[in-house]
């Protein structure tokens, strides 16, 4: 999902960690917490980043006649990456600083505790399915490049464009953009539609997780990355540990967002670390955030990762589910949301939050 945020205010009544109750969650507190109108605990669940209902539909429906969890979640995302409207995923993503797409992934299976990986690879739009391949057909956890193309293609994927008109005119605006000490005259082009507005630096990703009746967990995190990004440039989506982690005997959490802040801090691995300790999944994802705001105040200016006031200066959000079905989300600054198929009902759901966006 896309993360854009203006200005922002820290939550003055704080954010404690642990036995104490947040005052930053999202609005709906017992849906939050996977209790109320849900299914009841041993139903399947799903869980994506906001823009992953459709993803939760698929992987609900295949999860409901029995399916893999693994095969459900990347089902789901390869909705999400086939779609050239979504633009931080798959077909469609925004380019490298070259105008080249680059797309990350990575898979993990709760029950064989397995995971595989492609990071920086081009030219393929469901990533998802050549990290599950890597899982499943090699002793490696993570290709790159042009060995994971390579790869690819002996499995009998197909090298496509990957770059639509709309990610080439974005990725030209900016380029334009750049300096007035190039060669490059500004405003040249068309006006961009309403939605790329904003071509700073832009970033999204999908992430989906699942659960199904028999208590088996397995997630999917896929991404095209950081717009504009150095050429090669690894986010966290691929990382395990930092774009997803699955411990079948705890849960399953993953993240969309500045990538560099979670591999920092292997964050998602802490969310499953934290709900082994007995938080509950909202609360495993603040206290990853929290701490995460807290390194982020050691980290060089120069990486303008924090603010004026030494708060995070950038977007990062967390989802999670428990061994028992229950579910969270939260993010670093309020505003977000996150999809959950909760057996009964699939909707969009508030984000809990560290800050509070100011609006
Ligand atoms: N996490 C992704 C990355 O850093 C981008 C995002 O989710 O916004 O590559």
């Amino acid at each position: 999902m896309n993360s854009r945020f203006s200005r922002r205010d820290f939550l003055k009544t704080g954010v404690t960690v642990g036995a104490a109750t947040f005052s930053g969650r999202g609005r709906d507190l017992l849906a939050g917490t996977g209790q109320g109108t849900t299914a009841p605990a041993g139903s399947p669940r799903v869980v994506s980043s906001g823009n992953g209902l459709r993803a939760a539909e698929k992987a609900m429906e295949i999860l409901n006649k029995g399916g893999d969890p693994l095969e459900a979640v990347v089902a789901g995302v390869n909705i999400v990456e086939d779609d050239p409207n979504d633009m931080s995923v798959g077909y469609g993503g925004l380019p490298n600083e070259d105008g080249v797409v680059e797309l990350d992934a990575s898979v993990m299976d709760g029950p064989t505790h397995t995971s595989g990986a492609v990071a920086s690879i081009r030219n393929i739009k469901n990533p998802s399915k050549v990290a599950k391949l890597v899982m499943e057909r090699t002793t490696h956890c993570l290709l790159v490049g042009k060995g994971a193309l390579k790869f690819a293609l002996a499995h009998g994927f197909k090298k496509e464009n990957l770059l639509t008109d709309k990610a080439r005119e974005a990725w030209l605006r900016w380029k334009e953009a750049l300096s007035d000490r190039d060669n490059w005259l500004p405003a040249q082009i068309k006006k961009l539609p309403e939605d790329l507005q904003p071509v700073m630096m832009t970033h999204g990703t999908i992430n989906c997780i699942a659960i199904d009746a028999h208590g088996r967990l397995a997630g999917v995190t896929t991404t095209s990355g950081l717009s504009w990004k150095i050429p090669g440039r690894i986010g966290d989506s691929p990382i395990i540990g930092a774009g997803l982690y699955v411990d079948n005997a705890v849960g399953a959490a993953g993240s969309t967002g500045l990538g560099e802040a979670n591999i920092r801090t292997c964050a998602s691995f802490q969310v499953v670390n934290f709900m082994g300790q007995g938080m509950s999944p909202e609360q495993a994802c603040l206290k990853a955030l929290e701490t995460i705001a807290g390194k982020a105040k050691l980290w060089p200016q120069a990486l303008k990762l924090v603010d004026a006031d030494g708060r995070p200066g950038f977007g990062l959000n967390f989802y999670a589910l428990n061994k028992k079905g229950e579910f969270g989300g939260a993010t670093m600054w309020s505003g977000a949301k996150y999809a959950v198929h909760d057996g009964r009902k699939n909707e969009l759901r508030e984000c809990a939050f560290l800050y509070k966006t100011k609006n």
